[in-house]
């Protein structure tokens, strides 16, 4: 069954198009990564999926039930883990799950059960007692996720959330997430780090200017962009003579020079390596080269034109 099935969805705000015709599911199970640039409309999707926000138009279902502001219901099993820290810092980490426990109308047993469940779940057990206002940021972030899973929802949505945290934490919450999905639980997961979306992720959908522009596994991802083999040659001398030898290669598309590095850009399984090496070798010699695969990284920069982090540029 479909936990999530958007289909051409529109969400303007004011002449803004956020939303622009999306299509985009997420099966029982599944650990969907959804990426984009900034500004692609990635909150927006997941707002409206939440039922926090109505869109214009277009089909919201989530669980196979309509989504919207006035569904109550729906929002109950999805838990939503944003950067926010929601907690109350007064509470101690026991008081706040309890608190958020007791929204989603969970009491008794059940409240007592989930809440232990939560503290050990995210390694707080220790410090159950605890303020959070005592605790590092990677902490608060950790109780914070507990809060929203207390309720265990069937559809958790995670949107950025090791962003800006120590590293402990950071594998901490990678860690209890592989754990979630291995628990059978549904994971939307937004990231801006390509490692974590290829250690979690089952399938990608890439968002661009607010619609799907790709989606696959990783694998299938790669393949549809791999067309290109890259090769980095550092030049022992740079020469015009060189780069034009170079560019006179069969299967060769482009040369880019810097200094003595070059980038020699050839259609795929142009088998060229060696022919690239001879002509180096003729024209002054080689200090290195290297042959580039492609990552997720490339997938995401070859369709949105865009780095999946600004201060990748
Ligand atoms: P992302 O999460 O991928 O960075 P958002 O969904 O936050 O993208 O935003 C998509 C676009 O919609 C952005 O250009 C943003 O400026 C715009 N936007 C988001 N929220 C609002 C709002 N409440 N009012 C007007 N424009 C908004």
């Amino acid at each position: 069954m479909a936990m999530v099935n958007m289909k051409n969805v529109i969400k303007r705000y004011g002449d803004f198009t956020a939303l622009d015709h999306l299509d985009l599911t997420v099966a029982e199970g599944e650990v969907l990564g959804l990426l984009g640039p900034n500004g692609a409309g990635k909150s927006t999707c997941i707002k409206t999926l939440c039922g926090l926000i109505d869109a214009n138009s277009g089909t919201v279902e989530v669980f196979g039930k309509a989504q919207s502001v006035s569904n109550l219901e729906i929002r109950r099993h999805i838990g939503l883990v944003t950067q926010e820290i929601t907690v109350f810092s007064d509470l101690s980490a026991l008081e706040n799950l309890r608190y958020f426990g007791g929204l989603y109308g969970l009491k008794g047993k059940e409240l007592n059960d989930n809440v232990a469940e939560m503290l050990d779940f995210v390694g707080l057990a220790d410090r159950a007692k605890k303020r959070p206002k005592t605790f590092s940021g990677g902490m608060q972030r950790r109780l914070n996720i507990a809060c929203a899973l207390v309720h265990k929802p069937k559809l958790v949505i995670m949107d950025e959330p090791t962003v800006g945290i120590d590293p402990q934490s950071r594998n901490h919450i990678l860690e209890s997430t592989k754990r979630l999905a291995e628990s059978g639980t549904t994971i939307i997961y937004t990231s801006h780090y390509m490692e974590e979306v290829q250690a979690i992720c089952s399938r990608i959908s890439i968002m661009d200017a607010g619609r799907v522009i790709a989606d696959g596994t990783i694998d299938q991802l790669m393949s549809s962009v791999t067309h290109e083999d890259r090769v980095h040659l550092t030049a022992a001398m740079a020469s015009d003579q060189l780069t034009t030898e170079l560019k006179e290669i069969a299967g060769v598309k482009t040369v880019n020079v810097n200094g003595n590095q070059y980038l020699i850009v050839s259609g795929a399984g142009s088998g060229n390596l060696n022919r690239i090496m001879e002509i180096a070798q003729r024209n002054g010699g080689i200090v290195g080269f290297s042959e580039e695969k492609p990552n997720l990284e490339d997938v995401f920069l070859t369709l949105t034109g865009k780095k999946l982090r600004d201060d990748q540029a």
